[in-house]
């Protein structure tokens, strides 16, 4: 089972999402940035890695988001760790993404999500106010 980490950067009621360019089955679909953890690597590690090689920005991070069984799933090769974060630096769409964007909960309903965040952003939804 490969790890993968991801983060909800969070900006007061507002949250990162992040359009996806790839692979094509999730091309066009909303994320929460992150990526794969790297063999040897620590997971907090390669999550600060990836934000900043996808969107160039340093993050801060804080709690982790714990799934109900543990690890959000995602396939049979693959779970995700996820935990908020925080950044000063405003982040950009590199070769990963298309667009980013920051969202309320009331916006979580019009963005279509990659199948393994959608219960993640019903937990955030639940949590982010206004
Ligand atoms: O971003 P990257 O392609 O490195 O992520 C590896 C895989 O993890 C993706 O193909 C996707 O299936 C999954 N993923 C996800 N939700 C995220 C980040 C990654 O389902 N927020």
């Amino acid at each position: 089972m490969r790890l993968v980490v991801a983060a909800v950067l969070r900006r007061g009621d507002r949250v990162l999402a992040c359009r996806r360019t790839r692979p094509e089955a999730l091309a066009g679909l909303w994320e929460f940035p992150g990526g794969k953890v790297e063999p040897g690597e620590a997971p907090e590690d390669a999550l600060v890695r990836e934000l900043a090689e996808e969107l160039g920005v340093n993050v801060r991070l804080g709690t982790e988001l714990v799934a109900a069984q543990g690890m959000w799933p995602i396939s049979t090769e693959l779970a995700m760790r996820v935990w908020w974060a925080e950044t000063e630096g405003e982040p950009v769409a590199g070769e990963s993404h298309d667009l980013v964007r920051w969202v309320g909960r009331g916006e979580f309903g019009e963005l279509e999500w990659v199948p393994a965040d959608v219960a993640i952003a019903a937990l955030v939804a639940d949590s982010l106010t206004g």
